[in-house]
């Protein structure tokens, strides 16, 4: 039997669906024992709890979590895992979930295991942990009192007990130095298009494209196709394109029928967006970029060229 704490994360009024999962693993490893779950100023998400596994709800509310404050999620789960005596401190291996429990872990000294697929409990934990975007599991012990990880998306299935849970409200201690990082604004991504997630068709251009200007075949291709446009970080980060187009490990994971990478290399980090596409076409310079080797089809040559000779075609061939 273990003592076990979870981070609830919510969105829009409802629990995280990884923060679930990460319940259902934290009653796995309770083995019996308590399972805490903390969730951060949401009255509503506290109260359902107890029906997905929870057997206490500690409830911090505190003005400063109207928004997200890592820092400040991070010591509130640190003190109450320290006040509850936890052996194991869970959350989803989600941006936001990783973000508080890496935090949390260092203001303890203790080691983190992000993005766990499997736990073991004993002495020590033993984890494998999900990495480079899925392309390698690692085996991993955790030599510490507290066992501090984060479960991947999706590896274990939330489980409704239908039972209940004491709700616990309280009031964290918080101080400046905790409130450092905010949100303190929000920009919507652009109304309309087609949406890069649920996209047949994906038309993605990277550091080969030049320029923001260079982007233009690309755009103009995905158009014709009715696809959406994507892009490499290697883009996002010169500022040609926004993050919300960016496809990748730290982009949006895509699974189109077709992908279409134009001067993209095919580094690991953007691949692991694109293990969902059916079929892939590189188009290219360098028939040795890395993505030949993911590409069902390839077109080795300058995009500004190729490109705009694929849009002329199909619109010869639409008799436009
Ligand atoms: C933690 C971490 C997370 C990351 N997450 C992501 C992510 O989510 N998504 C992502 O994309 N990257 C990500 N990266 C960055 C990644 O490692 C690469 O640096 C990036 O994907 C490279 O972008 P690129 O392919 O556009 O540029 P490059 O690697 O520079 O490749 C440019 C390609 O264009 C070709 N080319 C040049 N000119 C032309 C032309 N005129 N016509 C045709 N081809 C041409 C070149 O031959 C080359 O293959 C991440 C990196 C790290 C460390």
């Amino acid at each position: 039997m273990a003592t076990v704490l979870v981070l609830i994360t919510t969105a829009d009024g409802a629990p995280d669906k990884v923060a679930l999962q990460a319940l259902a693993l934290g009653s796995q490893l309770a083995a019996g024992g308590a399972v805490h779950a903390l969730v951060l100023g949401d009255d509503a998400v506290a109260a359902g709890l107890g029906a997905w596994g929870a057997t206490n709800v500690h409830l911090a509310r505190h003005p400063a979590l109207d928004v997200p404050a890592p820092d400040a999620a991070a010591r509130i789960l640190d003190d109450l895992a320290g006040s509850l005596g936890a052996q194991f401190v869970v959350g989803p291996g989600t941006e936001e979930g990783n973000t508080i429990l890496a935090r949390s872990a260092a203001r303890a000294g203790l080691p983190f295991a992000a993005n766990c697929v499997s736990v073991t409990a004993g002495s020590p934990v033993a984890v494998t942990r999900s990495r480079w975007g899925g392309s390698l599991l690692e085996e991993a012990v955790i030599n510490a009192d507290r066992a501090v990880l984060t479960v991947a998306a999706h590896v274990i299935e939330a489980v409704e007990s239908g039972g209940s849970a004491s709700v616990t409200p309280f009031t964290p201690q918080l101080d400046d130095a905790d409130l450092a990082v905010r949100v303190v604004g929000r920009v919507p991504a652009p109304a309309g298009g087609v949406s890069l997630t649920d996209a047949k068709v994906v038309v993605a251009g990277g550091r080969g494209a030049g320029s923001a200007e260079g982007f233009a075949p690309i755009v103009e291709l995905a158009s014709l196709l009715g696809a959406a446009v994507g892009c490499s970080r290697a883009v996002t980060i010169a500022g040609w394109r926004p993050h919300t187009e960016q496809v990748g490990q730290t982009g949006t994971k895509i699974a189109p029928d077709l992908y279409i990478a134009a001067g993209i290399s095919g580094a690991t980090q953007h691949l692991a967006g694109t293990k969902g596409a059916k079929r892939i076409l590189a188009i290219n310079k360098d028939p040795e970029a890395p993505i030949m080797t993911a590409a069902d089809y390839a077109v080795i040559g300058d995009l500004a060229e190729v490109l705009p000779a694929i849009s002329a075609e199909i619109r010869r061939r639409r008799g436009a």
